[in-house]
């Protein structure tokens, strides 16, 4: 679904983002991408979408081209893929409606979407979206008034209202704490599972990694050092990834509250 052929980037300053990487996600994987810090996984993430422009190569979605689309065709293919910051991202004085129907700009003219102007069916989905993620409740709060772990939820349902085929999740629970973050990885597996979304997540931690990846991806200086199911991601393995032993740190032991 996802293919990324012979990818490179590098950035204007001369720092090398991604070198090299050929890499094939199918439909409905749970992917998790581990790597030190500046080791490339927010690059990478970020090429899919062509928030990053890479610099060599090919990244085909289905059986386009994104990397050659332009105008109504990048749109298009951008309105598949929902996005997940780790700061949420969300227009913190607006509602949280608002800010969940936003994910249906890409269905719209401009002019609609500053006039607020959604058709019936783009609130149904909206809050069936916040039904997936149980905070229908919070729908005409102000996503300020959110606690941290509700206001990444948002931003899940956001994506889900793209009616998205896949969700890139860039460091999605670096900012939550182990008991928030476990709910949240929950949602995302969920999702994952019930409808089939490909997931590619970006995860400092490993035991999370290897709680709820069904394929691990390694970075390192902007290489894949390590692709494979979470059984053969040993400890060793991980000690490769981040060239040397995992620190206490990078273990997150949501197994113990
Ligand atoms: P990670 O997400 O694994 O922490 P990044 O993808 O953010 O890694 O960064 C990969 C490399 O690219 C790092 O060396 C980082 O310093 C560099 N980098 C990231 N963004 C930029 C930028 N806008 N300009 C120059 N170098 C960048």
């Amino acid at each position: 679904m996802i293919t990324f052929r012979n990818v490179s980037k590098q950035y204007k300053n001369g720092t090398i983002g991604l070198k090299n990487i050929d890499l094939s996600i199918k439909q409905g994987e749970f992917v998790v991408i581990v790597g030190l810090s500046g080791a490339g996984k927010s690059t990478l993430l970020r090429s899919i979408n062509r928030m990053h422009e890479i610099t060599e190569g090919e990244i085909i979605i289905g059986d386009k081209s994104i990397t050659a689309a332009k105008g109504e065709e990048l749109r298009h293919m951008r309105r598949g893929i929902g996005m997940i910051f780790q700061s949420f991202n969300l227009v913190k004085r607006s509602s949280v409606i608002r800010n969940v129907l936003s994910g249906r700009v890409g269905y719209h003219s401009t002019l609609r979407t500053i006039l607020g102007l959604f058709p019936k069916k783009d609130m149904e989905l909206a809050m069936h979206a916040l039904d997936r993620v149980n905070i229908r409740e919070k729908a005409y709060v102000r996503a300020d008034q959110l606690s941290g772990g509700q206001q990444q939820r948002v931003s899940i349902a956001r994506a889900l209202a793209q009616e998205p085929k896949m969700i890139l999740a860039d460091e999605p629970v670096a900012s939550l704490d182990p008991l928030t973050t476990q709910q949240v990885m929950d949602d995302l597996q969920r999702i994952n599972q019930e409808l089939g979304i490909t997931m590619i997540v970006n995860l400092h931690y490993v035991d999370l990694a290897r709680q709820y990846a069904t394929r691990i991806i390694g970075l390192r200086a902007g290489e894949v050092v390590f692709d494979g199911p979470v059984a053969e991601a040993t400890d060793e393995k991980f000690a490769e990834i981040y060239g040397r032993p995992v620190q206490e740190d990078e273990l997150l032991r949501v197994s113990s509250l």
